[in-house]
């Protein structure tokens, strides 16, 4: 794998190797930016990754760039196991959102970013992005979105390889649902995921596209869960027994990740009054 990777303007990714969930293997950092540049997803917690992580980044300044920040999208390991080592070994701040920092405790972060604040970097062309906050996947999940290049930084929101996971507690599918709907309406022309390839119209399905493709999949899936507490009745189930059901196109060996998103997807519903506990399972409302 050659890196770094020129994929989009004024954007390079650095895919390293980090402890994903699988078929995913890496996490993509980026560079942001022509002359000031934002380092987002310090992710490798490897040795011999994060060799080169540095080389690459102690590459810019004989190109006439400047690293400033270090961006944390979220808190989860495999976004954040270079974080502390980059920070200290490139005199580097760290930012993100303050939920993300209350995640992290053991980490200095400098910078509370917020919704809709702009961070502006200089260079031949300034490059403007934008701050989302983007809760649903993790509580204080960041996309970053230049609305001149049409181009998004989207974290766990979507990924080109793998699944991404709405786990209950700090998983939302509600806010998920809410929040792709909003990156769906930006009509980006590129979307870059921490996992995968580049999401690009030209090279499958556009941003916009894949969002509503995410959004109607788990709108999918919801419907055979209310469908499967109905076929149960007024007794219930638990989680367990209704896996099978609701899971029936996916690998057993997926099944205890699916429990995890199903308990997602029944915890949307109670909210919507549309399903509700009985005793230690679940039943339709
Ligand atoms: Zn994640």
């Amino acid at each position: 794998m050659a890196r770094p990777r020129h994929v989009a303007r004024g954007v390079e990714s650095f895919p390293a190797r980090t402890p994903t969930l699988l078929p995913a293997t890496h996490t993509n950092s980026y560079a942001l930016g022509g002359r000031e540049v934002i380092l987002v997803e310090p992710a490798t917690p490897y040795e011999d990754e994060r060799r080169e992580w540095l080389a690459w980044a102690r590459a810019f300044p004989a190109q006439g760039r400047r690293a400033v920040a270090i961006v944390l999208t979220h808190h989860h390991p495999d976004h954040v196991g270079g974080a502390e080592v980059f920070a200290r070994e490139l005199d580097l701040p760290i930012w993100a959102h303050q939920a993300t920092a209350a995640r992290l405790p053991e980490l200095r972060v400098d910078r509370m970013l917020t919704d809709g604040e702009e961070l502006v970097l200089e260079g031949d062309v300034p490059s403007r992005w934008r701050v989302l906050h983007t809760p649903g996947h993790a509580v204080g999940h960041v996309c970053l979105h230049e609305p001149a290049t049409g181009t998004a930084v989207v974290g766990d929101m979507v990924a080109s390889v793998g699944t991404i996971l709405i786990a209950p507690g700090e998983g939302d599918m509600i806010e998920y649902l809410e929040q792709l709907d909003r990156l769906a309406a930006l009509g980006v022309d590129v979307a870059l995921p921490a996992h995968g390839e580049p999401i690009a119209a030209s090279a499958g399905p556009s941003p916009t596209e894949l969002f509503r493709y995410y959004i109607a999949h788990r709108l999918k899936r919801e419907a055979k869960v209310v469908s499967a507490l109905a076929a149960i009745g007024p007794e219930g189930a638990l989680l367990s027994a209704l896996v099978p059901a609701v899971y029936a196109d996916t690998p057993v060996m997926a099944w205890p990740i699916a429990a995890l998103s199903l308990e997602a997807h029944l915890l949307k519903l109670e909210r919507e009054g549309r399903a509700r506990r009985r005793g230690e399972g679940w039943a339709a409302p």
